[in-house]
């Protein structure tokens, strides 16, 4: 890589095409951005490759700032060093710990993709265990000095433990009403039980933040998630985010767009029905987004086979970016998959048995739990989980600070590594040409270099 006044490009920036005009450089590793002149920039490769010139002027303001974005980096360091502290220390940064109650691990779906799928059970967390929870939680951000801490709602389906919610809801504010920790609640439901009356209760105990899934326009949501007993659902679920919207009380709705083969092009009708009933229209507190399905263990009718992957699933996700943005909505969520709970310590679901996990999709798998209460000590499962090292091609890969060597709850689902490589080549940088031109449309906050390499 050509140096530049004792400087070089990290391998982890990615230069990205915004206009003819400018190029947006954008680091993986850092999640820094910068906007530059494509002029400057193609001059100066040319420059570079072309002749023996190593005496550029640059601005020193321009490199200053490259640097300390870590888009210019000493050509002394070796980033093999940069990536490993990055995966080892994320392990261990509690700064901001993200945690799940799961209410009840029963469902009135049977959705055809659910990773749950034949291990769901009718035990509702007691108050007990999530007192005991509580502490745990508790003691583990007091020790760390956790600033700011989540706290996910989840199932099956967790409205069906209402009053379980609201009680821990109680109980975590109580615990950290006069600490410094910063405590953010919200609940990842189906919807369909989010009615007005459960809100009042939801927003009395201080959860006023969701995740709600429609799979697409009413025909297509409803074949893929259905009641347990079969039956409808999309109505219901769409009634029920047309007051929530209205709530001057809700703080966020995520609309998530569960997308594969047999969906992802229905998309567009879903984004037609959701602007028409205005529940996109404040675009501050409601973000649809797309996710792909993953596989299950034990799906539906072998659905697995509709699971999106490699080029085609760069192609689809681009598609469905750009015709979000056409739309004036914010991209806002790449689906990487790092650090994730299988990927550090402090990651934890805690099922209503009092056992710890550290993915959903082992939720009820007893060769996977991490832990038990009260005291968490860590299984050799997870210990395994945790230590072991990025594979060597990972840590030449500019994709690894998203990916941290791919998901394993699918590698145990497939019996291999798995490397989204080809979707990461093609889906981010258009993520970041999308969601960087929106940053500059809307929120004119990104720093704008006048010359640089
Ligand atoms: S609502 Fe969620 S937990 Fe219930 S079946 Fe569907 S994906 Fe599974
Ligand atoms: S698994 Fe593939 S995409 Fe991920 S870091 Fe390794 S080589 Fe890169």
């Amino acid at each position: 890589m050509p140096s530049i006044n004792g400087y070089r490009l990290s391998r982890y920036v990615l230069e990205v095409p915004a206009s003819e005009e400018f190029t947006i450089l954008h680091s993986t590793l850092y999640g820094s951005t910068a906007v530059i002149s494509s002029v400057l920039l193609h001059s100066t490769h040319d420059r570079i490759t072309n002749s023996s010139d190593t005496s550029l002027q640059l601005d020193p303001e321009d490199i200053r700032r490259l640097v300390e974005q870590e888009i210019l980096i000493s050509d002394d360091v070796d980033e093999r060093d940069r990536i490993r502290y990055l995966v080892n220390s994320a392990k261990f940064n509690y700064t901001a710990m993200e945690v799940a109650l799961v209410a009840t691990r029963a469902c009135n779906f049977r959705c055809k993709y659910c990773t749950e799928a034949g291990r769901f059970s009718d035990a509702h967390m007691t108050d007990e265990t999530a007192d005991a929870a509580v502490n745990y939680i508790k003691n583990v951000a007091d020790a760390k000095g956790t600033q700011h801490l989540t706290v996910g709602f989840y199932g099956g389906e967790p409205l069906l433990n209402l009053e379980g919610i609201v009680h821990a809801a109680h109980a975590l504010r109580e615990a950290f009403r006069s600490t410094r920790t910063k405590l953010v609640l919200f609940a990842v439901t189906n919807g369909y039980e989010l009615t007005p009356k459960a809100f009042d209760r939801l927003a009395d105990a201080g959860v006023v933040s969701f995740q709600v899934t429609l799979d697409g326009p009413k025909d297509v949501h409803d074949s893929r998630r259905v009641l347990r007993g079969g039956g409808a659902t999309w109505e219901r679920i769409v009634r029920n985010m047309i007051a929530l919207v209205q709530d001057e009380r809700l703080n966020a709705l995520g609309i998530r767009i569960n997308i594969d083969r047999h969906s992802s092009l229905s998309v567009p009708h879903l984004l037609d029905e959701l602007q028409e009933q205005q529940i996109l229209a404040d675009t501050r507190r409601v973000q649809a987004y797309i996710a792909p399905v993953i596989p299950s263990f034990h799906p539906e009718d072998n659905w697995n086979s509709y699971v999106l992957r490699g080029r085609e699933k760069g192609e689809v996700f681009v598609r469905l970016w750009e015709e979000m943005a056409t739309r004036g909505l914010p991209v806002v969520a790449f689906p990487n998959v790092f650090p994730c709970g299988l990927h550090v310590e402090w990651g934890t679901l805690v099922d209503p048995s009092g056992d710890l996990y550290a993915c959903s999709g082992f939720l009820g798998m007893s060769e996977y739990v991490k832990g038990k209460l009260p005291d968490g000590r860590m299984s050799r499962s997870h210990l395994r989980f945790l230590t072991e090292p990025l594979p060597d091609r990972c840590e030449e890969c500019c994709w690894a600070p998203l990916c941290g060597g791919g998901c394993k709850y699918i590698a145990a689902i497939t019996g291999r590594q798995n490397c989204e490589k080809a979707f990461f080549d093609l889906a981010y940088p258009a993520f970041v040409r999308i969601s960087t031109q929106q940053d500059v449309e809307w929120r004119d906050d990104l720093q704008h270099l006048s010359a640089c390499l």
